[in-house]
């Protein structure tokens, strides 16, 4: 696996992009400038790494867009050392940021060869997670809880009570909820019952899928 001063120069370009579309958290753009994104793709799809465009990945999922990437690690407002759940792995491009970031990353993924195949990519790259498994997001991690952030990767049908349910006060979720199109959703965690919920922009995310055959973890 190779990382090249070329890929590094496409990385600063990409940072310039993004930061033109509204993402200028420094320390997020950092992160963009650090991690070798075309490492997480498949080789067919690598020259293209460093555009601002989704790709395909195994299992029929998608690496997010690195704009889409950028935002909602921005709108996650990441502190170092705090508790951070993912759910969708995927490629472990997004869980990289936000390690990258200072984070505690705690992540799930209901597809076993991505699962596998990040538990490898991970260490590898420097990255490694607190946590992954594994599992189904619409359930959480009720054994970790509560986070002081969660972020989705997938589009949801609706916010799933139980990572509401596992949100700190004060903490913040960031999450595509819809289904063929979403709304990028923030909430906030105002008290022990009370949530408040704001629409930032429209986005397209692969699906939330529901899965009851899923083995417990
Ligand atoms: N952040 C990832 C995005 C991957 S796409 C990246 O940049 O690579 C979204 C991921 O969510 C897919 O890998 C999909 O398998 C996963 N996913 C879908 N439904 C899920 C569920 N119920 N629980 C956990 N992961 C889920």
């Amino acid at each position: 696996m190779k990382d090249t001063f070329k890929h590094q120069g496409l990385r600063n370009q990409l940072a310039v992009v993004l930061k033109n579309k509204g993402v200028t958290d420094q320390q997020v753009l950092e992160a963009i400038k650090e991690i070798p994104r075309h490492l997480y793709m498949d080789a067919s799809f690598q020259d293209f790494a460093y555009q601002d465009v989704a790709f395909p990945i195994a299992a029929e999922q998608t690496i997010s867009q690195p704009y889409t990437v950028g935002f909602q690690s921005q709108l996650l407002e990441v502190k170092k050392g705090e508790k951070v759940l993912e759910i969708g792995t995927g490629s472990g491009y997004q869980t990289s940021v936000l390690v990258h970031l200072g984070a505690l990353v705690y992540t799930v993924e209901r597809q076993q060869e991505l699962y596998k195949k990040t538990s490898k990519l991970l260490p590898v790259l420097g990255y490694k997670p607190k946590y992954a498994c594994f599992g189904d997001g619409y359930k959480g991690l009720p054994d970790f809880a509560p986070f002081d952030k969660i972020i989705v990767t997938c589009g949801a049908p609706e916010i799933p009570r139980a990572l509401l349910a596992q949100l700190k006060v004060g903490g913040r979720m960031v999450i595509p909820v819809g289904n063929a199109q979403q709304m990028m959703t923030l909430v906030t965690r105002k008290s022990l019952k009370e949530f408040d919920k704001q629409t930032i922009e429209e986005c397209a995310f692969v699906p939330m899928l529901k899965d009851k055959n899923l083995k417990k973890y």
